[in-house]
């Protein structure tokens, strides 16, 4: 049949690209398109990212996948080589610190053990050691840090770009258009309608829209509990850089700064609501994240904002983690949204988990089971407490 083929994604960013990329290397021998509505990018999540990535979490999945996906990083360069051309990522390994109080320091020391049954080198640190890594500190309301010296931060468009340049070598075919919605009869997926009108069938198809996911789903009558949620970033440098570069750090407050080269990102986690927003304000740093930053680090009074960006959360309303699987409704059609704040670092996972079950019916790597579209109506939620 014309444009028939044997797995269509939609999205061709971190996500989709990975779960190409993966399928392909893992021997699968179909045809497969990826869809993605913008070659440009430039509204994806993944380009807007903070690029943090981290062990710092609680929940035995959550670790498993970033440990996974920091393994992969690590080796992306030389391991994603086509030829001669190498992916450089900007991986850096300068750590990832939660700042805390002494109320939080508890919750912290319950974190830490479950990070190490999964083999996190996290730590418990003192102001003193806080003073090491960051000399510039303000402690005064502190009583330590949980800090992870194994994790840090990357460039998310390289990663990225390295995946759908490697999915495309090894067959995908990446088609710019937008899908409109989903076909499917008697319970089973049959394809994807376009926005103009053409149909295109498969008997998988794996939607990896990032923050339109739920919408997508939604339409085809199989709603999930994700929304669009926007997060800002600012880029800043200032008139007295600190004496090292900084790991990317977590305040108390849930704002969280890293280097970026020799200037500085930070952002926050505030709630800004449900909606497709890029907007960005120079007055929601100078009155939001400005007065944390230079009460916690003193050099960051004189900051001068270079620019700023908005990107948008696939949130998960429920319990803020990716929801990975085959629709138990829909034969065929699996998911894979729903990351919130960390899906850059699980990529890799993803993108396993998903060719090992698309293409053998069973997870081998990591069992992802947890993260199955059934675990909200067996109200088997996924809760992480190391979440902003
Ligand atoms: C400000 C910010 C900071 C973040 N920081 C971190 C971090 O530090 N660490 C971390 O791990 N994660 C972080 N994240 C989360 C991470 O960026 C996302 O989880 C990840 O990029 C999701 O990748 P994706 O491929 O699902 O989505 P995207 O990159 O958005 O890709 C989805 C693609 O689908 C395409 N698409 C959508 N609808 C259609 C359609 N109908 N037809 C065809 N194509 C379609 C889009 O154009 C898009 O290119 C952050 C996110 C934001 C916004």
């Amino acid at each position: 049949m014309k444009n028939q083929v044997d797995i269509i994604i939609v999205g061709g960013g971190i996500i989709g690209s990975s779960v190409a990329y993966h399928l392909l290397k893992d021997g699968f021998t179909g045809k497969i398109i990826v869809f993605e509505k913008d070659g440009t990018y430039e509204f994806a999540s993944t380009p807007r990212s903070a690029g943090g990535f981290r062990q710092l979490y609680t929940t035995d999945i959550n670790i498993k996948m970033s440990r996974l996906g920091l393994q992969f990083y690590k080796n992306f360069a030389r391991n994603m080589a086509i030829g001669t051309e190498t992916f450089e990522i900007d991986f850096k390994q300068l750590g990832y610190l939660f700042l805390a109080t002494e109320k939080m320091m508890p919750k912290f020391q319950e974190h830490l053990k479950i990070q190490h049954q999964n083999g996190v080198s996290s730590e418990l640190l003192g102001k003193g050691e806080l003073l090491k890594l960051i000399p510039e500190l303000n402690t005064e309301d502190l009583a330590g840090g949980l800090f992870c010296a194994e994790s840090g931060y990357l460039d998310p468009y390289s990663v990225m770009h390295g995946y759908i340049k490697n999915a495309k070598h090894l067959g995908a075919e990446y088609i710019y258009e937008e899908v409109d919605g989903f076909l499917s009869e008697h319970g089973r997926i049959k394809g994807v309608r376009l926005t103009d009108s053409r149909e295109f069938y498969a008997p998988v198809v794996v939607n990896c829209a990032g923050a339109w996911a739920s919408g997508l789903s939604r339409k085809a009558g199989l709603p999930l509990p994700v929304v669009p949620v926007p997060r800002r970033i600012f880029l800043f440098d200032v008139e007295n850089p600190l004496e090292k570069h900084l790991p990317l750090t977590m305040d108390p407050t849930g704002a969280y700064f890293r280097n970026e080269g020799q200037k500085y990102i930070a952002g926050y986690g505030q709630d800004a609501g449900s909606k497709i927003d890029f907007s960005w304000r120079r007055t929601e740093f100078e009155e939001q994240i400005w007065p944390i930053l230079t009460r916690r680090i003193p050099n960051f009074e004189k900051a001068k904002v270079e620019r700023g960006w908005a990107g948008l959360y696939d949130y998960n309303t429920e319990d803020h983690n990716a929801i990975i699987g085959e629709h138990p409704q829909l034969k065929g059609y699996f998911t894979a949204f729903g990351f919130s704040g960390h899906g850059m670092q699980q990529a890799p996972a993803v993108g396993k988990g998903l060719s090992e079950l698309i293409r053998t019916g069973k997870y081998d790597t990591i069992d992802l089971t947890p993260l199955r579209v059934e675990r909200f109506a067996e109200n088997d939620l996924v809760v992480e407490d190391a979440i902003y």
